[in-house]
């Protein structure tokens, strides 16, 4: 049940190789896509209603149709599989377990855009992908799906692999764009967006693993198809990575009026929480979106059941709601301190800036202090108003979203769980029993 579309082969014996995936369809979208006008496919990735996976969830057909074309100019395709959203994994098991879907969606896709290279920009803590994907690619090559005038279309190819260094923020486009022509990644000011100016000041698709790796089944089934498969403007399936607290994490591919309770507690999905303990919160959709309580992630704030999709989560906003993001699904049982856990994201958020900005270079490492101090039990309440203030001021005002992305979990904490920071100020000893969830300085 819970394999659709992405994962649909994924256990399949032998899919990492050209030939069995082959056998199970593979590169037959490519085959239908080549009959087709760049135009034709632009059309049914726009009917598709596909929405970026990599978390923000623009619609990828208008992404694409914001592409600009002027005469001799190059286009690229730059596939973002930085992956470094804390709770999401995802895009690493798609690469790792059937790495020819994504190199199938990104000949589709740069055969639609008009690119005759394109890249995986793959984060470098993930060192034994690039290999396989490398891999991969000289099997399609060797097969004529790569290369110069792929199966007498006239069209070519190249995919490069280039591994980043580990830090969080080459994930943000721009910065990743940066990262790739070999400088510091530190995010541009948009506009100009990468569809104008991105790689090499060409215009540039910059799209998510899952995202591209979809394509594929779009082609196949048609859009009109895929959006079918949805809930409103959530259409086709989604991937959720799932960990923390629960029987039974891993990677799931989700239909988009699934509810969260079903999908936390069903033995088809995560099978409950270990020791029948109590759901406590839940940040769903990777470490920036805001983290919920039990009471408001089962239900919205008007009574409705929340389903694992775009609206449902989004519902009330970022004040009773939070945010479908990356889909990487953090759950917290009732042992877990939250005043730790938001000090753990603060922490990272500081060591990840690239400190162009001072909001984000200043204000991430004094919400981390401010953090620290209630944790080790030296904290006052005027500490969780100043926290407050501190993020604020963040939220809203700096170049890149990692600066968003520091503040909002701090924001939810407080809105949320303000008795337990008071708590903590009252009561020196941590809840959580477990130390070894995170070593702190
Ligand atoms: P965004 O909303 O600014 O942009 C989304 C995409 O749409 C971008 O590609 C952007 O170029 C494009 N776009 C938007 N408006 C456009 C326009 N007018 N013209 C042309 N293109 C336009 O979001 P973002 O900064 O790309 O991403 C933020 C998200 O990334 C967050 O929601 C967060 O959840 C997620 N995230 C994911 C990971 C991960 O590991 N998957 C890591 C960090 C953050
Ligand atoms: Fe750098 Fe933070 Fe500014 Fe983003 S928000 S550009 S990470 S300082």
């Amino acid at each position: 049940m819970s394999k659709k579309l992405l994962l649909k082969n994924i256990d399949v014996e032998g899919i990492k190789t050209f030939e069995v995936f082959r056998k199970h369809g593979g590169y037959s979208a490519a085959e239908k896509a080549f009959k087709m006008t760049p135009d034709e496919i632009l059309e049914e990735v726009k009917i598709s209603g596909l929405r970026g996976r990599g978390g923000a969830g623009f619609p990828t057909g208008l992404k694409w149709s914001f592409l600009a074309k002027p005469e001799g100019v190059p286009r690229y395709l730059v596939v973002n599989a930085d992956e470094s959203e804390p709770g999401t994994f995802k895009d690493r098991y798609l690469m790792e377990y059937i790495p020819h879907q994504l190199i199938e969606g990104i000949l589709i896709s740069s055969f639609c855009l008009g690119a005759n290279v394109s890249y995986i920009y793959i984060r470098g803590e993930y060192s034994w992908i690039p290999e396989i994907l490398e891999y991969a690619i000289q099997e399609a090559k060797a097969h004529g799906f790569l290369g110069k005038n792929i199966k007498n279309t006239g069209y070519d190819l190249e995919i490069y692999v280039q591994r980043g260094a580990g830090a969080y923020v080459c994930g943000e486009e721009t910065a990743l764009l940066e990262s790739l022509e070999g400088k510091r990644g530190n995010p541009r000011l948009k506009p100009p967006f990468p569809a104008v100016k991105g790689l090499y000041q060409c215009p540039t698709v910059v799209n998510n693993v899952e995202t591209i790796a979809a394509i594929p089944a779009i082609i196949s089934i048609t859009g009109a198809e895929y959006a079918k498969m949805g809930v409103g403007r959530s259409t086709g399936t989604k991937l959720i990575s799932a960990c923390g607290n629960l029987n039974r994490p891993g990677v799931y591919e989700i239909d988009f009026n699934l509810s969260i309770e079903e999908f936390i507690y069903s033995e088809e999905y995560c099978g409950g929480i270990p020791k029948g303990k109590k759901l406590k919160a839940c940040i769903p959709g990777g470490s920036s979106v805001p983290i919920l309580p039990a009471k408001l992630l089962l239900k919205t704030a008007n009574g409705e059941t929340r389903l694992m999709n775009y609206e449902s989560m989004a519902d009330g906003g970022f004040i009773t709601g939070t945010a479908l993001g990356s889909g990487g699904f953090i759950v917290l049982d009732e042992d877990q301190c939250i005043v730790r856990h938001t000090m753990t994201l603060a922490r990272f958020y500081n060591h990840e800036s690239c400190g162009q900005c001072t909001p984000c270079r200043e204000g991430t490492g004094w919400m981390y202090r401010i953090l620290k101090k209630i944790e080790e039990g030296r904290g006052t309440y005027d500490d969780i108003d100043l926290l407050w203030n501190i993020q604020s001021k963040i939220d809203g005002n700096t170049i890149c979203p990692l600066g968003d992305a520091a503040s909002w979990p701090v924001a939810a904490a407080i809105r949320h769980f303000r008795d337990e920071f008071q708590w903590h100020i009252n009561n020196p000893e941590c809840l959580t029993k477990n130390y070894g969830i995170a070593e702190y300085a």
